[in-house]
C-alpha cells in the first residue's frame, strides 16, 4: 500500500463500499458519476499510472478487463455496450494517482473525444 494514497485505501476495504473483489482487483462507484453506471476498477497493487506498468503487471492488467467485463455484465450492459477507459496524465485528465479503470455505460456516449476538431 502507498502512503496517502486513496484508491490503496479503498482496496484495503479502509473506505468505501465495493460492488466487485476478487485476489487481483476491487471495484466500487465513481463519487461524481459521468454515465448512468460509472464503476471504477483497480488492482490491489499500487501503480501510480500506465506509465509506471511494468511486464510483471501484465496478468494485473488483463484482471482488470475480466473484472469490467463480470461487472458490466452484473450492470446489464454487456449487450447494449460499454467503455472501459483509463487515463493517463495531464492531457487525459488523471486525477488519483493509481491506475483505474473507468467503466461507463448505461447511454449512447459520442466519439471520437476530440471536441475541439469540430
Ligand atoms: P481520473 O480523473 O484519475 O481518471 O479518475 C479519478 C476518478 O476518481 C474520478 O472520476 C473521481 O470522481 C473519482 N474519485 C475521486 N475520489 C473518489 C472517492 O473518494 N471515492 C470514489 N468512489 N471515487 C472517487
Ligand atoms: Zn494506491
Amino acid at each position: 500500500m502507498a502512503d496517502n494514497c486513496l484508491f490503496c485505501k479503498i482496496a484495503a476495504g479502509e473506505i468505501g463500499e465495493l460492488v466487485y473483489e476478487n485476489d487481483h482487483v476491487v471495484a466500487f462507484r465513481d463519487i461524481n458519476p459521468v454515465a448512468p453506471t460509472h464503476v471504477l476498477v483497480i488492482p490491489r497493487k499500487h501503480i501510480s499510472t500506465i506509465n509506471d506498468l511494468d511486464p510483471v503487471d501484465a496478468e494485473i492488467v488483463g484482471n482488470l478487463y475480466l473484472a469490467a467485463k463480470e461487472i458490466a455484465a452484473a450492470e446489464g450492459l454487456a449487450e447494449r455496450g460499454y467503455r472501459a477507459t483509463m487515463n493517463c496524465n495531464a492531457d487525459a485528465g488523471q486525477s488519483v494517482f493509481h491506475i483505474h479503470l473507468h467503466l461507463t455505460g448505461g447511454h449512447a456516449m459520442g466519439w471520437p473525444p476530440w471536441p475541439e476538431k469540430g
